[in-house]
């Protein structure tokens, strides 16, 4: 759309008209027809104000808004590798055996359940420590499941936050 030029009509009104319409008549709303003058005149009339055209956004709503993403795929990422790097449950070598063996003991045969006997006859000590590296372990796991989730949501939070400043600031940007 061209810029559009006021025409005053006897009325008092004025009509916007476009340099298309030069050497046309416009019906104003009091029912008279005004001619438009020849694009010379025209073009020396007032021009009428522009309606607002969408604003782009501005270079710090761009970068706030590229944080956003940015924060958004680091922390779904960083979460990802949190929960992957969790440690195993299971203990390597005979501890570790015994360990499986242990967490599935209502399942067991009587061989594993001999075998599980057996080797907490041979080694009373383990019989204290394997339960509590077990623990520890599962505690290590849950700490960690709870960190990425917690460190997830904080990215989550920090893009939002990002994103409603984005956007609000584009929106201030318009008004004025
Ligand atoms: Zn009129």
């Amino acid at each position: 759309m061209g810029s559009q030029y006021l025409l005053p009509c006897h009325c008092g009104r004025e009509l916007a008209v476009e340099k298309s319409q030069a050497g046309t008549q416009v019906e104003c709303d009091c029912g008279q027809w005004v001619e438009v003058p020849v694009l010379r005149i025209l073009t020396t009339l007032k021009k009428a104000a522009q309606s607002p055209k969408p604003t782009s956004w501005s270079r710090g709503q761009g970068i706030l808004f590229i944080c956003g993403v940015l924060l958004l795929i680091v922390g779904s990422v960083t979460s990802i590798q949190f929960y992957r790097s969790m440690p195993s449950p299971n203990i390597p070598g005979m501890p570790g055996l015994a360990a499986d063996l242990d967490s599935r003991s209502d399942s067991l045969g009587a061989v594993e359940t001999l075998r599980l006997w057996n080797f907490y006859q041979d080694s009373p000590d383990l019989m204290v420590r394997l339960p509590k590296a077990i623990e520890s372990t599962h505690k290590r796991r849950a700490a960690i499941i709870l960190f990425a989730w917690v460190l997830g949501c904080l990215f989550l939070l920090a893009s939002l936050v990002c994103f409603t400043f984005a956007l609000r600031r584009k929106r201030l940007g318009h008004s004025t």
